[in-house]
């Protein structure tokens, strides 16, 4: 149990879209301070101008909402407020540096991007495990930096790393973490163009937006000394660290845009639903204990324990999505499902069609535990909407028999003499049909559901004669006939 009400955040640098890894690492956060009666902040973390995407920051906004991670706080409060912003808040990263500038735990730097590329060139051919700045300019005198700041050299700060040191903390999924100083490069805190990089930027905030847990990908593993370092120079308490598992490909290579989707924005546009989205992430790398894969939001929550949070990289496999989306449509009742079939019913060519509420709620109900998306009652299922024009060659060659037409124009006289249409008068007068003329009750339902849907498969076939109804199936089974005839 955590002792005090945590406060948490997500802290996305906008790229355009939200990565299914942010998406992760988003929930967990959103998760832990839910469970633990705390706070989730939203920090857009865009110092980076090289990488600026115009509206990328709204973008992000507006896909967390529409998967419902609502975050609790901003700069504005109270009343409508947006998240805090890094780039509104360059003087407070200016300001901090200055002091640890003064106290000789970072430094200016005025090396030209030539010699840093000698240095790394010298450093590989003597097969130095990575290249790290040399500290040359830690060096200079205070008259030298005052003058090159004098004539405007363009330069850095940076970090100024001692080496020989142990550097160590807390990560709730790895236990205590170590690393050795003398591999942290003098990481670059102000850039020449005087913006922070994240490193500075990130860990001032988390201060002073009293952070007491980072939870993030396993990627910034490695830049947590340099973090951890800040902090005891700035004489700040360290957060409670998490590092989330790698992503993985189904071939455990990470997770990368090359062999799939990895935008959020990209399975929402496909037909996901949110809940499935949701759902799916927070099983890459947390389960319960116990076989339970379906969730709400609201039992996540109920359930989620940072404790049950693997090491191990989480294999993204799109066929889990699938079965879950599958899951999370036949969850939802007639009534939530009806308005999102009209929505994409309105895309589709059959937008101008009159069709009722009824009729469409009946489809649903014959289809719901047949499909995974909304859209497949249109893509697979368009006998519903139309009357076919092909007809399935293959069904025909194997269920189309000399007597198909007679028993289909004996069905079709007991169609047109039904008062009242359930499944089970169709059932009834089916089995009447084929007992009068003494043949099994296949060699019937196949013909029909053939010249009814032009397709092998489907819904039940009982399903089909209720939703499609009398005057529908007379002119279907003749239609029917008439084209199979002609082959
Ligand atoms: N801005 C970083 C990112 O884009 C944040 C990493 C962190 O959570 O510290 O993921």
């Amino acid at each position: 149990m955590i002792n005090s009400f945590p406060r948490v955040r997500f802290a996305p640098s906008p790229t355009g879209y939200l990565h299914v890894g942010g998406l992760r690492t988003a929930l967990y956060n959103f998760l832990f301070a839910k469970k633990n009666n705390g706070k989730f902040i939203l920090r857009i973390e865009d110092t980076d101008r090289n990488r600026f995407v115009e509206g990328a920051a709204e973008q992000l906004l507006q896909t967390m909402k529409q998967v419902g991670l609502v975050y609790d706080e901003g700069p504005d409060q109270p009343g409508e407020y947006g998240p805090y912003v890094q780039s509104e808040r360059l003087e407070i990263y200016k300001q901090h540096v200055q002091t640890l500038v003064e106290n000789g735990q970072a430094y200016h730097c005025f090396c030209t991007p030539e010699r840093l590329q000698e240095l790394k060139e010298e450093q590989q051919r003597n097969k130095l495990p990575q290249a790290k700045y040399d500290k040359h300019c830690l060096h200079l005198t205070k008259d030298e930096i005052n003058e090159n700041l004098a004539n405007n050299v363009p330069h850095v700060i940076r970090l100024n790393v001692k080496p020989g040191n142990t550097i160590s903390f807390d990560d709730m999924i790895r236990g205590k973490v170590d690393f050795n100083s003398d591999v942290v490069d003098d990481q670059i805190l102000i850039k020449s163009d005087g913006f922070p990089t994240y490193h500075l930027a990130n860990v001032i905030d988390d201060h002073l937006m009293k952070i007491t847990h980072v939870i993030r990908g396993e990627e910034w593993l490695s830049s947590t000394p340099k973090h951890v370092l800040l902090y005891n120079y700035f004489g700040w308490e360290l957060p409670m660290f998490s590092h989330l598992p790698l992503l993985l490909n189904p071939d455990k290579s990470k997770l990368s845009k090359r062999q799939g989707d990895v935008a959020v924005e990209d399975y929402l546009a496909k037909g996901y639903f949110t809940e499935a989205l949701i759902n799916f992430v927070a099983l890459l790398g947390w389960n319960a204990g116990d076989d339970r894969e379906f969730y709400l939001l609201e039992e996540l929550v109920e359930h989620f324990s940072m404790e049950r949070v693997n090491k191990a990289g989480a294999v993204f496999n799109v066929e889990k999505l699938d079965w879950l989306q599958g899951e999370h449509l036949r969850s939802r009742s007639i009534e939530e499902l009806l308005p999102l079939v009209k929505a994409e019913l309105e895309k589709t060519k059959y937008a101008a069609g009159n069709w009722s509420d009824d009729f469409l709620s009946k489809i649903i109900e014959a289809m719901k535990e047949r499909i995974k998306f909304v859209k497949e009652l249109f893509e697979n299922s368009s006998y519903f909407f139309e009357q076919p024009t092909e007809y399935d060659q293959k069904v025909i060659d194997k269920r189309w028999k000399d007597d198909s037409v007679e028993l289909l124009n004996k069905f079709s006289a007991k169609v047109e003499s039904l008062t009242s249409e359930s499944k089970e008068d169709y059932e009834r007068i089916l089995h009447e049909t084929v007992e009068e003329s003494g043949v099994g009750v296949g060699r019937l339902i196949h013909p029909v559901r053939l010249v009814l849907s032009g397709v092998g498969t489907g819904t039940g076939i009982y399903d089909l004669l209720v939703i499609l109804g009398q005057k529908e199936i007379l002119e279907r089974i003749q239609l029917g006939i008439a084209a199979i005839n002609k082959n």
